[in-house]
């Protein structure tokens, strides 16, 4: 049977590489002569054409005489400028502006023919350029068997697929594509949402229960602060330049922390096979937290682009909801009332008693309000449920625990709704 690209599931997974030094200038070489290669693809492309084989007869011969890609990356760079010219042609019929790619940034696409990958030893060959062996690198991943990555691995279901190679930071990074076939079973109806709702103590809580701080940043703010109120009392043109210096350094240490807490929701979704992320609207969490303490709303939008262009990168979606009692509504039997928040950071149900963490009951309600307007909606993107730490949760049928779930936390689990309420 073949099967086309729309009936696969496609997930990315990251890892980093430990990469020798001979090995590393070997990876450098690769990444200027496939910079080159696609360069030359696109250039004899443009405007000619945009299939991947017109492509190909145009520019192979060009691209392998002209760099030293081997054989099949010469192809691949075929591929890629395809690709490019093919979004670029979408762009322009979006009535958007396209002109034509160049080729910068650090990286080399691969697939299972350049690339292979050896789960159990944890190490992957890679394909470099010219003549030269493949290079062989150890995946770098987290000590704890639970990294996100380790499902895709020696899994029946997912197997490698293209896969691309960058450098950044000083690092290399394998960003490892997997696919498995979509079954016959109504996938698109029981896709899976992971609901974020973002705060002021803590950054951003799942509605798995994975709760990023804000003690970090809000400790960080403090100190900035302090070192500002010092410099600011000698007032000197000196100490205005030393106050711009910190204030970037701060910048910088809240977006390196955004990042993390970006990467740490992506992995949450992928590890609750989610196929969607699902935040608030920005303007409504402003008027929810008029008195968040922190640069709160560049923050936020800070974090939601991170986590958007990283969930994009792994196959997920991000999605924003307007409100629907985010804060005051009770995620287990839906009772909506201002006396559910004894204190800031916990909500007790005045009608079921459920009693749970403020921000964990909201990222739930945000998750349940995009699948209630999913459901109205004629172009939905098919997804019906979220993700609990336990199970799922389908707004109009309720609560199904994961076949494999260990025992359930009671925090998680709804209770049945008294009917005499
Ligand atoms: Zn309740």
């Amino acid at each position: 049977m073949v099967v086309s690209a729309d009936e696969y599931h496609r997930r990315t997974a990251i890892t980093r590489l430990s990469v020798s030094a001979d090995d590393e200038s070997l990876l450098r070489e690769t990444v200027s002569a496939w910079q080159r290669g696609c360069q030359i693809a696109v250039d004899k492309a443009w405007q000619q054409c945009r299939s991947k084989s017109d492509i190909q007869s145009l520019a192979y011969d060009t691209i392998r005489e002209n760099t030293s890609l081997a054989s099949q990356h010469a192809i691949l760079a075929c591929h890629q400028a395809a690709g490019n010219i093919k979004s670029c042609l979408a762009r322009k019929q979006d009535g958007k502006k396209a002109s034509k790619p160049t080729y910068t940034s650090p990286t080399v696409a691969y697939d299972s023919r350049t690339m292979t990958l050896f789960p159990d030893r944890e190490q992957v060959s890679l394909t470099t350029h010219g003549d030269h062996a493949r290079v062989q690198a150890d995946l770098v991943l987290p000590d704890d068997a639970d990294g996100y990555q380790y499902q895709y691995f020696n899994s029946d279901q997912w197997e490698p697929t293209e896969s691309t190679l960058h450098y950044r930071d000083g690092h290399w990074y394998l960003h490892l594509g997997f696919r498995k076939p979509k079954t016959t079973e109504p996938t698109t109806e029981n896709g899976t949402v992971l609901g974020v709702d973002l705060g002021v103590n803590e950054i951003a809580v799942t509605s798995t229960a994975r709760f990023f701080s804000a003690d970090r940043l809000n400790h960080t703010r403090r100190e900035f602060e302090r070192v500002r109120g010092d410099l600011q009392d000698y007032g000197t043109r000196n100490a205005h330049r030393t106050l711009e210096a910190v204030s970037g350094r701060e910048d910088e240490h809240v977006k390196h922390v955004l990042h993390s807490v970006a990467n740490g929701i992506v992995a949450e979704a992928l590890r609750y096979n989610c196929d969607g992320i699902i935040f608030e609207e920005l303007d409504d969490i402003r008027n929810r937290l008029p008195d968040a303490a922190w640069h709160s709303e560049w923050a936020f939008n800070r974090l939601y682009e991170y986590v958007t262009y990283k969930a994009d990168a792994s196959g997920l979606f991000v999605a924003t909801t307007a409100p629907q009692h985010t804060s005051n509504r009770c995620a287990e039997c839906g009772f909506v009332s201002d006396v559910n928040r004894p204190t800031r950071d916990t909500f007790e149900c005045s009608r079921c008693g459920n009693r749970n963490h403020a921000d964990y009951n909201a990222a739930k309600n945000i998750a349940n309000a995009y699948l209630r307007r999913e459901q109205q909606s004629s172009r939905g993107r098919g997804v019906s449920q979220y993700a609990l730490k336990s199970g799922v949760v389908m707004p109009d049928r309720g609560y199904l625990p994961y076949s494999d779930a260990p025992v359930a936390e009671p925090t998680d689990k709804p209770k049945p709704v008294q009917a005499n309420s």
